[in-house]
Parts: C-alpha cells; structure tokens; sequence
C-alpha cells in the first residue's frame, strides 16, 4: 500500500494537477481570502484518488472546493490539501438520466439536457456553481430543489473508496443533504430528467430564470449568494431589511441594497474578515431586536482560528 501512494506522491509532484501556494480570490465568488497550501485539480477519477491518497500519506486534511459560489475562505487561506473540482467537468446521457462530474457547473448541465430533449432543471438557469456544490448544499429555488432530480451519487470517502448512495439514502432537505453531515467527496451525480421535445420553451424557461436574476440585482457585486438559511416560515432578508441593516457597510463589506439576505463585496477590496464581522453583526441585530438565531448557509473554509 505505501509504495502504490509513494508513487502516487512523487508523480503527483511532477504533474500538472498539484501546485503550492494559490491564491484562491479568483476561484470564489466573494474575490476574498488567502490560499491554499497545496492545489489539486484532478481531471478525471484517477487523479482525483492520487490526490486523496497523497493526502492520507502525508496526513493532509482535504478541502473541496466546488465554483466556490457558497463559501467565506479564511483570509488565512486553507491547510492542507485543497481539492478543485473544476477540471471535473464531463456529463453523458443514457436515455432519461443525465450523469454529470461533480464539477460540472449547473448552467452546462442545464444546457447540455435541453439539447438533448430532457426536462426538469430549466427553473434553476442563472444558478452559478458547480454539480458537486449544489447537491451537497441540495441549492435551488422554491419551485424546484437538486435533489428532487437526483437519482444517484457516486463519491469518494478519504480512504478512495468510489461508493454509490441512492436518491432514498441522500436525505435530502433544506440546504441540506447527506453530505452536509460526511466528507464524501461527491465524483459523480446522475439526474433522472423527463422527455421534453418543445426545447425552445424550455431555453425560455431558462433563460427568464437567469434573467430574473440578473434584474432582481443579484449580479451586481461579489457575493457568494445568501449568508443565512431562512429559519423556517421566515425570511431572513426580510428581517434584516426590516430592523433597517440594508448598505451596512464594514470596509466595504455591505448588505445588499438589492437583497438584505447577500453580503456583497462592494468595492472589491473587502476581505472575508470584514465579510465574517458585517455577517457576525447583522445576527446580533436580528438577535436583539426579533429574537430570532440566525444560521449561516454561506460555509466557512479554512482557518479562523484567531
Ligand atoms: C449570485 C448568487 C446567487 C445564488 N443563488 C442561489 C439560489 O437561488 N439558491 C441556492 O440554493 N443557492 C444560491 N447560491 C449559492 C450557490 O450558487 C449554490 O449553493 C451552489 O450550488 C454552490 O455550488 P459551488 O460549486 O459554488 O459550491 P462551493 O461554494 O464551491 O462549495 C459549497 C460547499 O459544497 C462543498 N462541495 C463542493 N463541491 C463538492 C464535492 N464535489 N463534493 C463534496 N462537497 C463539495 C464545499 O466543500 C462547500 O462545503 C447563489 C450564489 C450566488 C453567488
């Protein structure tokens, strides 16, 4: 065993897919937080196990880091290992299920099943992200959630053993999933869709969904989406818009003045520090003046120790 990772380990150091010290501003939506220690960018199943077994070897701890559209990265930037998803990026089609890598990213797999005459994901069009992202947090929009689609996942566990969890074993919920609770490194996820010849009403569909979007102002600055869950029969954005804390601004961290529930790195110079301080604020608030607890959607990575 320890010759096969040794192995592993000193091809890993000659490839393409391992580097050091990476910033990762420009790999999350927020354009904040320092870098990762050690880089890996698997292309296909293979690599993705060298990584996990060069991490074993060398007692790294594994990051996954997806489109990076739902994180806060330490200003500290990540120990360890971090894994990018994002050269995982091939789907096939086999009749009514669509298979899709992890780090695919959502509008492709929107895309790639509307040409191929398939149905059920045109309402999440606009939805930035990758595959593996989405299921783990089970994202979407109130009429339709990922995980209503998902038929099966294949993942790795941190021995690179490749397993597969069925829909009924992925407890899916509100924000929430099977992997919410393991570090199962999702490889693969398979969709069951629904025949659907009219594509050009699908495309619209799509397309009004992305646009809705881009007109409720969702676009307009760095964010990683919504930093609270809602509590439940609650909006969370309308309780912090209601005590008033719409444009707070810390160091140019701000609450969005499109929706109170998206911190925004406005001028583009915040850092995730400020982004933490600005959230960790707001909480109080909604706290103090509706006694409602507030928890985060937004998942915090790497080192925040103080
Ligand atoms: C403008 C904007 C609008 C948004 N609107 C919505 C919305 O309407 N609804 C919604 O639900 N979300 C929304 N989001 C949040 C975000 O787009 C989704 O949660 C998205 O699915 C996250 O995917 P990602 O690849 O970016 O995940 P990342 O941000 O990279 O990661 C999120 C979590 O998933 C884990 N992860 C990533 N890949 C894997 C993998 N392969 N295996 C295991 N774990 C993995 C990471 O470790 C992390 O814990 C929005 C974000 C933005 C910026």
């Amino acid at each position: 065993m320890s010759t096969t990772i040794r192995n592993a380990h000193e091809k890993i150091n000659t490839t393409r897919f391992l580097t050091h010290d990476v910033s990762l501003k420009p790999f999350c939506s927020f354009h904040t937080g320092g870098s990762a220690d050690i880089f890996g960018t698997p292309s296909n199943l293979h690599e993705l196990r060298m990584l996990i077994a060069y991490a074993r070897e060398n007692d790294l701890p594994i990051t996954v880091l997806g489109g990076g559209t739902n994180v806060l990265i330490s200003d500290k930037g990540i120990k360890g290992l971090t894994i990018h998803t994002a050269h995982l990026k091939n789907f096939h089609i086999r009749g009514t299920l669509l298979c899709a890598q992890a780090g695919c990213s959502i509008d492709r797999i929107i895309q790639g099943s509307i040409e191929h005459a398939l149905s059920g994901m045109e309402l999440l069009g606009g939805l930035p992200g990758t595959i593996g992202g989405a299921v783990r947090g089970n994202a979407g929009v109130h009429q339709v959630h990922i995980g209503d689609l998902v038929e099966w996942v294949d993942y790795l566990d941190h021995s690179g053993n490749l397993m597969r969890t069925h829909k009924e074993e992925l407890d899916f919920s509100y924000k929430h999933s099977f992997f919410s609770e393991t570090t199962g490194i999702i490889y693969e996820v398979a969709f069951r869709l629904i025949p659907n010849k009219a594509t050009s009403e699908a495309m619209r569909l799509k397309e009004q969904s992305r646009k809705e979007r881009l007109d409720a102002g969702q676009y307009a600055f760095a964010s990683a989406g919504c930093i609270f869950k809602n509590p439940e029969g609650l909006s969370a954005g309308a309780m912090i818009e209601k005590i008033g804390l719409k444009q707070k601004n810390v160091n140019g961290a701000m609450v969005s003045p499109f929706h109170a529930n998206f911190i925004v790195n406005q001028t583009g110079s915040a850092s995730s520090n400020d982004v933490r301080s600005l959230a960790q604020e707001v909480a109080t608030q909604v706290k103090k003046q509706l006694d409602i607890d507030l928890e985060y959607e937004v998942q915090f990575m790497g080192d925040w120790s103080d």
